[in-house]
């Protein structure tokens, strides 16, 4: 089986204590492709790292809307920079909006988003998109603004199964998460059985977004912050999961996914 990652962020630091045993880890599940996201400034270098030490990863540049406060005064000449560094190669992600985190103000996040999808749009470059509690705005925004011809994802979509079409009208992929799998997420997953095909693709977001116990195939110790990582090994899980819902056999689930994952990120 040939699987791809569409949303992670392998370079993170929380992975680290278990970097070693991740490569063969990866290998055994078939993983041959994957989008690592870099969220803010000071994590760019690590996402250019981790790209470089294994093939078939993709570099995704952006500043994520948790990160908009904390930016420095010349973030976007650095992203400029790191896209020219990647060439056709890259992506730009992980941005959006967020409207669940304390003192959040859409008007910077959105000001900061549109700069990074005029970069994307000018090079044709996919974008991922992050988005909590900012469904609205988020589809006002992006209706509103230059998209790049290949389309963009929303990663872990979490939205209103009627938002699904006016999304995807312009250009949106939806990946799936193994955190859909918690019993509490069942509207989501009913959401991702009626996704077009050909917008489907499937995630994992490790270390964060690790599936419900049940499910978890590769449980990993709590971190530092207290909390267990998820294993980006999971991705099987989620191929599997997603595969039942829709009612395909896996290598179909899978010859979908690479296809829709290589027209967009390319
Ligand atoms: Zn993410």
């Amino acid at each position: 089986m040939r699987l791809f990652d569409a949303h992670n962020h392998l370079h993170d630091a929380r992975l680290d204590p278990h970097r070693a045993a991740l490569g063969p880890a990866l290998d055994a599940i078939g993983l041959v492709g994957a989008v690592v996201n870099g969220t803010r400034e000071a994590d760019w270098d690590a996402v250019a790292a981790t790209v470089a030490a294994r093939p078939g990863l993709i570099a995704s540049y952006g500043l994520h809307p948790w990160s908009v406060r904390s930016r420095s005064p010349h973030w976007l000449e650095a992203l400029i920079a790191r896209l020219d560094d990647s060439g056709t190669r890259g992506a730009v992600g992980e941005i959006g909006l967020d409207a669940w985190i304390p003192d959040h103000d859409l008007d910077d996040q959105r000001t900061v988003l549109l700069a990074q999808l005029k970069l994307a749009t000018g090079r044709n470059l996919a974008v991922t998109i992050h988005c909590i509690q900012a469904w609205g705005p988020l589809l006002d925004t992006l209706r509103a603004a230059p998209l790049p011809e290949r389309g963009f994802l929303i990663h872990a979509y979490g939205g209103p199964a009627e938002m699904v079409a006016p999304f995807a009208k312009i250009g949106a992929y939806f990946s799936f998460n193994p955190a859909h799998l918690a019993p509490k997420k069942h509207a989501r997953r009913e959401v991702f059985r009626n996704i077009p095909a050909e917008r489907l693709l499937v995630e994992t977001d490790a270390p964060d977004m690790a599936p419900p116990d049940e499910y978890n195939r590769h449980p990993l110790p709590v971190g530092a912050d207290g909390r267990a990582p998820n294993h980006p090994a999971n991705l099987e899980v989620a191929y599997g999961e997603l595969a039942r819902l829709r009612g395909l056999p896996l290598e179909s689930l899978a010859a979908l996914a690479e296809e829709n994952f290589r027209r967009l990120f390319g």
